[in-house]
Order: structure tokens, then sequence, then C-alpha cells
């Protein structure tokens, strides 16, 4: 099986700017996300060995390590997808009436993501996801990158809240950042996966 990769950027590291600035952006794909990459495919040959060895003492650690950089890798590999350019328009059709449905209207539920972004304690996400057993969206508060979500969930958007993801160009303000990025998320993509969701069609990242 051919090791994981990181994926090149859909754009240039400064087509976000202002709202995002292109030395922050490389820095955060290119070395961040790098080394959940890494992290992953280390980890796996570290499982391959002790399996090979017959010793598995370790087996706690590695699942905990292999978890961390796979939910970083994936969220990451969402997050670039989520951002453009060309975004920052509210969405419409499917995803806003279900928006609206969910969360009382695409005010309330941005309010509630920028909240959950915002306040994370420690390191973190906000993220939207599709739950597909009742069928409904939620939004989830997620510690480190793979602790406190629901089982099943789909993630659809995802907001890094990450000291890295913001520091280098708004130190502390990490509510500043929040309110920034919504002007680069793109609801064509999360739209697009909406629809694969509710579907049932697998969701890449
Ligand atoms: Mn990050």
């Amino acid at each position: 099986m051919k090791p994981y990769e990181l994926p090149p950027l859909d754009y240039d590291y400064a087509a976000l700017e202002p709202h995002y600035s292109a030395r922050m952006l490389e820095l955060h794909h290119d070395k961040h996300h790098k080394a959940y990459v890494d992290g992953v495919n280390t980890t796996l040959e570290k499982l391959a060995s002790a399996r090979a060895g017959d010793d598995l003492s370790a087996i706690v650690g590695l699942e905990k390590t292999l978890a961390f950089n796979l939910s970083g890798h994936v969220l990451h590999t969402l997050f670039w997808k989520n951002l453009s350019p060309h975004g920052g328009d509210r969405p419409d059709g499917d995803l806003a009436a279900a928006l609206d449905e969910n969360f009382g209207s695409f005010d309330a539920f941005k309010n509630q993501l920028t909240q959950s972004a915002a306040t994370v304690q420690g390191s973190g996400w906000g993220a939207l996801s599709w739950e597909p057993l009742g069928e409904r969206l939620f939004i989830e508060q997620i510690y480190d990158h793979q602790g406190n979500v629901g089982q099943g969930g789909v993630p659809l958007l995802v907001i890094d809240a990450w000291e890295h993801a913001y520091y280098l160009q708004y130190e502390n303000r990490r509510p500043d950042y929040v309110k920034a990025i919504w002007n680069v998320i793109d609801f064509t993509d999360v739209a697009r996966r909406f629809a694969d969701a509710t579907r049932g069609v697998l969701v890449k990242p």
C-alpha cells in the first residue's frame, strides 16, 4: 500500500489574503499538515513492526498516535477544500434549507459554529457534520483532532482553531481569525459534500 501523501493546495499561498496570510498558509500546509501525514506513515510502520515482531506492548500509545495523526491529516485536507478565494457567500438550495431546519437560520448556524471554533479549550476545531443515523446536521467542538465527536458523523465544514492556524497573523485574537475565515469559506464545496452525505455517498475529505 502506498503511504499517505500531503495533497497540494488548489490555490496559491497568497490567494486567501488578506483574511489568511500567505506565510501562515505556507507554514500551516507545508509544515503542520505535513507533520500529520508523516505521523500517520511512521505510526503505521511501527504498527507493522509490532505485528511482525509479535510485540504489541506499545499498542495503546500507537493507536492513540494513529488516531491523532490520521484525524489531523483528514481535517486539514478537508479544511483546505472548504476554503477558496472565491468563497464568502451564503449557501443556497438544499444546504440552506437544511441549515434553517437544523439551526433555525443561517445566522444562528454561523453564530454557533463561530462560537464553537472560538471557544474550544486548548487545541481543536469547530465542525459542521452530517449525522447519518438521525439524518441531522450537528455542530461539534473537536478536541485536538479526534476527541469529543459522535461516531459516524461526516464532517462537511471545519474551522481549524489550533494556535498554529492563526497566531502568526492574528496573535491571541482567535475570535478575529474565526470571523475573518468566513470570508473565504466556499459553500459550493460544503453543499457538494452535503449532497453526497445525504445520498449515502462516501464523502472523501
Ligand atoms: Mn492546523
